[in-house]
């Protein structure tokens, strides 16, 4: 679309405000509007943004020291208008996403860029990758200002009851309508394990793609659970008996238009063994909260093992088969949630699964059994899984020794990404879980 287009477009559907969107290091959505009257000064590089904007923790607005990020500095948003589309829940508003820019070059803190340059480098080596999230999510009831904590889910239902189907099919139904007309294609649907939780599947796109669906995803359930009264809650744990919110991601590895996971292709093979190869490091970027490691325990599914398996939940990577051919034609990375920036988790598992291709990493053999069922035998010698980090400073310990992934996210945006872990780490380590939801239910 061109400018003259656009602003043929912005006219005839009454748009007033453009919304300029980026998602900073803790993941919070974010955007700064224009007047859409002022296209003609913004077109080309979009609207200003200080620096310090990719230096925040989602506690508060303040610039998390070490970052290398300061008051002082300004970037360019600049909008990618491929990507235009209509906010159904705020009418006259149009969201676009943008990356960041600074004296006409992309700037090495963007994590929309550090997505397009993984996706670019794979490329470059013979491989495309499609991608999705599976988002996992609680509705709450939170009428009279009750505390976030203190919040009721809107059932108590269990897997897949249908009387929570009943219960909640016009909000359901409502989020649904509200993607598929932003052109997120909705699949498969059921309500989760825990009380209010539900899982919606969307259909799965090339990795940038499918990191701004994931935007819009959430963005549009918390829009739409709104209007209806209703809190939705990404947060990874809520409490500590219930299922927690996982955001596993769905991938792909692709050549010459051809899906290789079918074939059992090495390539495959590798990408997965460099997944598992990084997997301690990648935790620091795909589940990057105290909160998200409350939700990582054995026994929830939640892929707490280093270990891949053919249809097993308790694995970090399931393969997931088929009745019917073509089979598999994908896998699952499990160790993944919503606090994670989707342009730095998706651009981070392709850093490392490009470094199994390169290196040619063996994979392990799969892993069939439940860990849980070997504990209980471990007297007799059974051999148990590796557990993952159970505490988000492991991980970025790890992190920070991981010269690939650091490679990748390149020194700017890996200094500020970890000194914000940190930062948060710090701040929330010794917070009660109840607290946290307090806190963070909002950003999530
Ligand atoms: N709720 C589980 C998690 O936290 C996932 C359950 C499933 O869909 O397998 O990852
Ligand atoms: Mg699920």
């Amino acid at each position: 679309m061109d400018q003259h287009q656009l602003a043929e477009f912005l006219s005839k559907e009454h748009v007033g405000f453009v919304r300029l969107y980026w998602c900073d290091n803790a993941n919070v959505i974010r955007a700064r509007a224009f007047r859409s009257t002022l296209l003609d000064e913004h077109f080309d590089h979009g609207i200003s943004l200080a620096q310090a904007a990719q230096g925040v923790s989602a506690i508060r607005d303040t610039v998390v020291a070490g970052t290398g990020l300061s008051a002082v500095g300004e970037v360019w948003l600049q909008p990618d208008w491929q990507t235009l589309g209509l906010l159904p829940f705020s009418p006259g508003h149009v969201r676009v996403f943008a990356d960041m820019y600074l004296d006409g070059e992309p700037w090495s803190y963007c994590p929309r860029t550090f997505l397009k340059r993984m996706v670019a480098k794979a490329k470059s080596q013979g491989y495309e990758l499609e991608a999705t999230f599976e988002n996992e999510f609680v509705l709450l009831d939170m009428a009279d200002g009750t505390p976030a904590s203190k919040a009721r889910p809107i059932d108590d239902s269990l897997f897949a009851s249908t009387s929570a189907m009943n219960n909640s099919y016009e909000v359901i139904d409502d989020i649904v309508r509200t993607l598929e007309s932003q052109g997120v294609l909705v699949e498969r649907y059921y309500p989760e394990s825990g009380p209010g939780q539900f899982e919606l599947s969307v259909k799965h796109h090339d990795p940038l793609r499918a990191a701004d669906q994931q935007v819009v995803f959430r963005e549009t359930v918390h829009a739409v659970a709104n209007q209806h009264g209703l809190k939705a809650a990404f947060l990874p744990k809520l409490s500590p008996d219930q299922s927690g919110n996982g955001c596993h991601l769905h991938l792909s590895l692709w050549q010459g238009g051809q899906n290789l996971v079918p074939g059992g292709s090495e390539s495959v093979k590798q990408f997965m063994a460099g997944l598992l190869d990084h997997l301690p490091a990648l935790m620091a970027i795909t589940t990057p909260t105290v909160n998200s490691f409350a939700r990582i325990t054995p026994g929830t599914w939640a892929g707490a093992y280093r270990v891949w398996g053919f249809d097993n939940r308790e694995a970090a990577i399931r393969v997931p088969t088929n009745p019917t051919s073509p089979s598999p034609t994908h896998f699952e990375f499990k160790v993944c949630d919503a606090t994670s920036n989707p342009y730095l988790a998706l651009g981070a598992v392709i850093a490392a699964g490009m470094d199994g291709i390169a290196n040619e990493t063996p994979l392990s053999e799969p892993f069939e059994d439940d860990p849980a069922d070997l504990a209980s035998s471990a007297g007799q010698g059974a051999e148990l899984p590796e557990r993952l980090p159970e505490t988000l400073d492991k991980a970025v310990a790890f992190l920070k020794d991981d010269h690939v992934l650091i490679d990748a996210l390149g020194k700017d945006l890996a200094q500020a990404f970890i000194a914000i872990r940190e930062a948060e780490y710090q701040a929330l380590k010794d917070v009660s879980l109840s607290s946290q939801v307090d806190l963070l239910l909002e950003r999530y």
